[in-house]
């Protein structure tokens, strides 16, 4: 069965979407730990992000460094922090963060609630910066 992930690249489930390409799609988190935070995925589903070919994994790095720099410009932070767990959606992806502090970036923490229109700004946002 396809990943959520690969679900949301085929528009079949909604996203709030950041940017694309026609290899990578960027969109913010469901859950997440700041305003901003972002998912950088390789629309291919593969599971585990060491197992992507080289060529795709660099141009993911690529992409979500694009990404990353407008989300800097969008969103008050002292950085972008990145991140790679992988434990709950079996899709290769990249957390983009925006933190000001190492606990900015510890996901047992509780996630903040953004309503719809903030989500839909912060990736209009985000997304013209790219
Ligand atoms: P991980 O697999 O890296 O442990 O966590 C998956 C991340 O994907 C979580 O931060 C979670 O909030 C996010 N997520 C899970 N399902 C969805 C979804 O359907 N849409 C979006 N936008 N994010 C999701």
């Amino acid at each position: 069965m396809a990943s959520i992930f690969s679900r949301i690249a085929a528009g079949e489930i909604p996203c709030y979407k950041v940017a694309e390409t026609d290899q990578y799609l960027a969109f913010l988190d469901i859950n997440p730990l700041a305003k901003g935070h972002t998912l950088v995925i390789p629309k291919q589903e593969t599971d585990y992000i060491f197992d992507l070919d080289d060529n795709l994994l660099a141009g993911l790095v690529l992409f979500a460094k694009k990404v990353a720099l407008a989300i800097e410009q969008t969103v008050p932070c002292e950085r972008i922090g990145i991140a790679v767990i992988g434990l709950e959606v079996p899709h290769a992806h990249l957390h983009l963060v925006p933190i000001n502090s190492l606990h900015d970036l510890d996901f047992t923490k509780p996630r903040v609630k953004i309503t719809k229109e903030e989500y839909a700004q912060l990736a209009q946002e985000i997304g013209q910066k790219v």
